[in-house]
């Protein structure tokens, strides 16, 4: 079927989608828009539209790897990415535009992570296409004489300059490191770490992948998750390949698994790593793991792994303390040249902890909503967007309790915003109240107007209204609401 731009790029998002978060996914890539597919000297290029130049940069930043396989994949090796930045201003006639066409991914960059969607559809990792990755390992070969050439599928942002540590990973940050020195050379090993998601578990691991690739380019690096070790091992029986499987990963100088707790219950999987473990550990091979809870507490694990396991360290990964969380959302921003006011990153930081990853996209969402809407990022926009985020991390004020601290501000009691009375005081306290119930509790209209004396939706709406146009134009009405907001906050933890 011939293609057309909007079915080449669907297809890539297709793609796309397997390989990014959700919430990545839809701000990042469903804004864009296909424009042109053109062929020229046999070149096939897909053009889409961004929506800014900071569109650009954080795709060229964050994506890049995964844009460029993606298209690949869809348009075959002579497909490329262009963007058309298209940037749209609000003008009092109309919209002024300013357009800037440019290729997407830098061509300079190696790139050897693979995204997954992409990666499933090629060979595994011991027979690559053109010729076998053990390259002279077969067992009547002298070993050591070639080495094997291996994708290491390690993620390049992972690294120990981007890991900010705290008291939450302390002794896994400082155990990666020593073994990035020296790995293999260390007791720790095998080193594994545990812990529950978006905790730096993935990043840590890979770090030390990472640090030891760059120091020592003749040693093997493999990254793999227990999962992809798992399918291509039943791949490798299905085919009469184990051998060849088993060789493979006997040529690894560090072997670092991902997740292993997909392990449990995996009996012959488990026995081939069993084999593996023990043929690298007795080679001096660094062995690096993770798993989402202690090794004791996986199900379905066979007692001679977990005793290997005790062989070397284990470390855990905490969920981050605040000072930790404020240091990360700070290298984030600092990372991505924004500047965040401390307030933006306090609110964040107080509001969600459980985990990295959702610290880190909420900051992202936060930033995507901004250059959408061409807005400036300040606490309105902060609470509007990430309003689901932190919903169930804060105790709701009822809808009495923000009238009363309203109230108490402008010195008022609190039964007037209720009463009939039109008096001016009284009536912006009632507006102030109600601007705040729409933006601290989950409320209808309906509903909040109920609670100011059986007032209908609509005065509701143009309460707010007013509020909100008072604040553009009166910059002490502004403050003062601001102040209201901090009182506000503070009742809500
Ligand atoms: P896990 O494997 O434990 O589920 P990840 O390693 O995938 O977690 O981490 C989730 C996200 O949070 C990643 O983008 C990672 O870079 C980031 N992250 C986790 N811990 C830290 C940290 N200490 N400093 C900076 N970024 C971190
Ligand atoms: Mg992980």
């Amino acid at each position: 079927m011939e293609l057309t731009p909007e079915s080449a790029w669907d297809q890539c998002l297709e793609i796309i989608r397997d390989n990014v978060p959700r919430q990545s996914f839809k701000t990042w890539f469903e804004p864009l828009k296909p424009l042109r597919l053109e062929e020229e000297d046999g070149v096939r290029k897909l053009t889409v539209q961004l929506p800014s130049q900071f569109y650009y940069e954080w795709l060229e930043e964050h994506y890049f790897a995964l844009v460029r396989k993606t298209v690949t994949k869809v348009l075959g090796p002579q497909g490329r990415l262009f963007y058309d930045i298209v940037i749209e201003k609000e003008s009092t006639d109309g919209y002024e535009g300013a357009s800037m066409h440019v290729p997407a991914s830098r061509p300079s960059v190696d790139v050897d992570y693979e995204p997954t969607g992409v990666a499933a559809q090629q060979q595994p990792f011991y027979a690559p296409p053109g010729g076998t990755a053990v390259g002279g390992a077969h067992p009547f070969a002298i070993p050591g004489i070639r080495k094997p050439q291996v994708d290491s599928q390690l993620n390049p942002s992972y690294v120990f300059d981007r890991f900010i540590e705290g008291d939450c990973n302390r002794l896994a940050r400082s155990a990666s490191w020593a073994i990035a020195q020296q790995p293999g050379a260390t007791s720790f090993n095998p080193f594994l770490i545990y812990g529950g998601v978006g905790l730096g578990k993935t990043h840590l691991i890979q770090a030390i992948g990472n640090y030891v690739k760059q120091h020592r380019r003749a040693e093997t690096v493999l990254y793999v998750s227990s999962e992809r070790f798992t399918t291509e091992f039943v791949q490798a029986i299905q085919h009469n390949r184990v051998s060849e499987f088993s060789l493979f990963y006997r040529e690894i100088d560090l072997l670092i698994v991902d997740d292993i707790q997909f392990f449990g219950g995996k009996e012959k999987t488990q026995e081939e790593f069993f084999h593996v473990f023990n043929s690298l550990h007795q080679a001096g091979k660094q062995i690096v793991l993770s798993a989402d809870r202690p090794p004791r507490e996986i199900k379905g694990i066979e007692e001679r792994l977990l005793s290997r396991f005790q062989w070397g360290l284990t470390a855990d990964v905490q969920q981050p303390e605040l000072e930790t969380r404020i240091a990360i959302l700070q290298r984030k921003a600092e990372d991505d040249g924004i500047e965040f006011d401390p307030s933006i990153i306090d609110f964040i930081a107080h509001n969600i902890k459980s985990n990295i990853r959702e610290l880190e996209g909420a900051l992202i969402r936060l930033l995507a909503h901004a250059t959408l809407h061409n807005r400036e990022i300040d606490m309105p926009l902060a609470r509007e967007v990430l309003r689901d985020l932190i919903k169930e991390g804060r105790v709701n004020l009822s809808i009495e309790e923000i009238q009363r601290i309203t109230c108490e501000y402008f010195g008022i009691p609190d039964d007037l915003v209720r009463a009939k009375t039109r008096k001016r005081e009284v009536v912006q306290a009632r507006q102030v109240a109600m601007y705040f119930c729409k933006e601290f509790t989950q409320h209808s209209l309906k509903t909040i107007g109920l609670h100011f004396g059986g007032r209908d939706h609509s005065t509701v709406i143009h309460g707010i209204q007013s509020v909100e146009n008072q604040a553009e134009t009166d910059s002490g009405f502004a403050d003062r609401l601001a102040e209201i907001r901090r009182k506000l906050e503070l009742h809500s933890r």
